[in-house]
């Protein structure tokens, strides 16, 4: 196994066990304005996911993200198993020449324009793109213009995120189950935002080691 790829399957099992601690969480702020499955369907998707590439004999980075994805996707119904496992499936193969920094900022890119594409959310919709797209943009900036190293960026990548999940709380959804309470979503935090976030605190987690 290469190191790499290694790295990629400590990272989803990682987030496995992260986001089996946050399930209760999660499903208390999916019960406030969705239908109380969200720490289920990520908690549930992802043990699925850490035990599929742990299986894997040699894999490489794209391999074990596309597995994991693949995973996802049939593990998850609603609208977050096709938006994470879709998107880490059709991002994957950026990361076939290994995870460098100029493949970790193409597959942040992919990965965001997927998620985009596919359910048509837009910052300020009270969704996961609240804390993608001020991730993707922080990490992709601090890498190639700011010349930090992957990690240092990924740690401005994850604050930025942070912020985009408080800023779910005071608006309005416009997209998903969220969107069906009109104002009465205000004052809430979005759960797959919250997800997202936890998710990029575990890749960062890994990648520091
Ligand atoms: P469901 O809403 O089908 O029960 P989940 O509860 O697992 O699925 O996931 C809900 C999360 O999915 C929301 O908190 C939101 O972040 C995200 N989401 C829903 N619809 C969209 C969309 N169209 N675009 C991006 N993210 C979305
Ligand atoms: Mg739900
Ligand atoms: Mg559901």
């Amino acid at each position: 196994m290469s190191d790499q790829g290694e790295a990629v399957v400590a990272a989803v099992a990682a987030v496995a066990d992260r986001l089996e601690a946050e399930r209760s969480y999660l499903t208390d702020l999916d019960s406030a304005i969705g239908d109380a499955d969200h720490g289920g369907n990520m908690a549930r998707g992802w043990a699925a996911a850490a035990e599929a590439v742990a299986d894997m004999a040699d894999p490489e980075p794209g391999d074990v993200v596309k597995t994991a994805g693949k995973t996802l996707l049939s593990e998850v119904g609603g609208a977050s198993g096709p938006l994470y496992g879709g998107s880490l499936v059709f991002a994957s193969p950026e990361l076939a020449d290994g995870l460098t920094a100029e493949t970790a900022v193409a597959f942040a890119e992919t990965y965001l324009e997927k998620v985009q594409d596919r359910g048509d959310a837009r910052i300020g919709d009270k969704t996961m793109v609240d804390a993608l797209v001020p991730a993707v943009h922080t990490f992709k900036k601090s890498v190639e213009v700011d010349e930090m190293t992957p990690v240092e960026g990924l740690s401005k990548a994850v604050a930025a995120a942070e912020r985009g999940v408080d800023f779910t709380v005071p608006i309005r959804a416009s997209k998903g189950r969220a969107s069906y309470l009109g104002w009465r979503s205000v004052g809430h935090q979005d759960p797959g935002a919250t997800s997202t976030l936890y998710i990029m605190e575990e890749l960062l987690g890994v990648a520091r080691e």
